[in-house]
């Protein structure tokens, strides 16, 4: 195997860099203390520079690359901040890449060019109260009624939950447990019956906005069907395939973030007579992150290009996420301690990253259903 960066995939980073730099980072404390998510930066930044379709062909509005580059966007802005990296990557994969899989052509001709552009922000909603990881016992429920459909239940831990201009919600139109029993729709923001619930006040990811979705009666067209009737539960597991790609994509980049702000420091912060990198115990810690960081590269990289070829990759896109998610949450308590006292302070990027990364092993599938889905994987061959 041998994953050799692209030019483009350095031009993409270096963009993304370059915009991260002067857009996100004079504001990402500001941001993360009072859980501002930054909605103009993703319309008047990210959106024209086409990190907000990355995977969307052009015909739709979209940049038309692929997962490398999709990688190196997500790896690049989680560098600088995690939060605004997990809105990029929700709004990519979940929303915009569920429309983007399994919508007809109409329906992508009328909502990928807003989200791809970034006149619209997506929401992706699964989640309920009581189904987190057993989404299949989900409660909300879409009814026929004519040729509408009604939704009633609550969705939660919604990213864009709030601020989304359309969310593509997965409800309930069969029997409780019937995997054939789910359907996925389109609800577009204004829409009577759609409503926001709590906003959530988080550990980490703060200015990603995570918030409850609520329907109540509330009434969408046969049109914003996402594929056929029945077809929610499959639909969804194959984009949380992806999505893991993405989650592994954000945690490398977290992962990456404390790692280079501790070699900067360990060069710097001098005790006994000597730079703190001079002593064997700070040098290790350095090796060690280098090396997982590393490794949790080659997984991620190896389910994209398998994305790329159209193969299937559940057990690799979760191994990756497995991987990179616990290396992300290992290498920022290690960076924390090799900062010493500062690094427990808002004055140094660190904690930052040790708060942000602890997401990565939840979200999309926690630690222990990853082992599940991997585990299922290994002894089905
Ligand atoms: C910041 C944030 C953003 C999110 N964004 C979205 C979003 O945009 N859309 C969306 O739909 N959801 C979203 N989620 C929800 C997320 O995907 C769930 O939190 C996650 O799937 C876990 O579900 P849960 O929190 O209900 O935990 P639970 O499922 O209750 O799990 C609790 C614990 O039990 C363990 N566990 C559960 N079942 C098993 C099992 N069978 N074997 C072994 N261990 C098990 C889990 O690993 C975990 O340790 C988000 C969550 C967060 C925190």
């Amino acid at each position: 195997m041998e994953f050799a960066t692209t030019e483009s995939q350095t031009m993409i980073a270096q963009a993304v860099r370059d915009l991260c730099e002067r857009e996100l980072r004079p504001n990402l404390m500001d941001w993360d203390e009072s859980q501002h998510f930054p909605k103009d930066l993703f319309r008047n930044h990210f959106g024209p520079a086409g990190m907000l379709g990355v995977l969307v062909p052009e015909e739709y509005g979209g940049a038309g690359l692929g997962y490398f580059e999709y990688i190196s966007t997500i790896v690049e802005v989680a560098k600088i901040c995690g939060s605004v990296g997990l809105s990029v990557a929700a709004h990519n994969s979940l929303c915009t890449g569920h429309i983007l899989y399994f919508a007809n052509d109409e329906q992508k001709r009328r909502w990928l060019p807003k989200l791809a552009t970034g006149e619209w922000i997506g929401a992706w909603a699964l989640t309920e109260p009581n189904t987190g990881s057993d989404a299949m016992r989900m409660k909300c429920t879409a009814r026929k009624e004519g040729s509408e459909w009604v939704l009633n239940g609550t969705k939660c831990w919604i990213t864009h939950g709030i601020s989304s201009d359309a969310v593509v919600v997965i409800a309930r139109t069969g029997e409780l447990l019937d995997s054939k029993g789910m359907t996925a729709f389109v609800v577009e923001r204004g829409t009577p019956g759609l409503k926001a619930g709590k906003k959530e006040n988080k550990l980490g990811m703060r200015a990603s906005e995570t918030a409850e979705v609520i329907f109540e009666e509330c009434r969408v067209p046969e049109a914003n069907v996402l594929g056929n009737v029945g077809e929610g539960f499959q639909q969804a597991m194959k984009i949380l395939d992806g999505g893991r790609i993405s989650i592994a994509a954000l945690s490398l980049g977290i992962a990456k973030g404390a790692y280079e702000a501790s070699v900067k420091y360990a060069k710097e912060r001098e005790q006994f007579g000597q730079p703190i990198a001079n002593f064997q115990a700070i040098a290790f810690k350095l090796a060690d992150m280098a090396t997982r960081i590393e490794a949790a590269e080659l997984l991620t990289l190896q389910a994209a290009d398998l994305k790329n070829r159209g193969k299937k990759m559940t057990k690799e896109s979760a191994m990756a996420k497995y991987y990179a998610s616990e290396v992300a949450v290992w290498a920022s308590n290690e960076a924390v301690q090799i900062h010493g006292g500062y690094g427990y302070t808002k004055d140094f990027p660190v904690e930052k990253f040790y708060r942000d990364s602890k997401l990565c092993t939840i979200g999309e599938g926690t630690s222990e259903i990853q082992k599940l889905v991997i585990s299922r994987q290994v002894l089905k061959g």
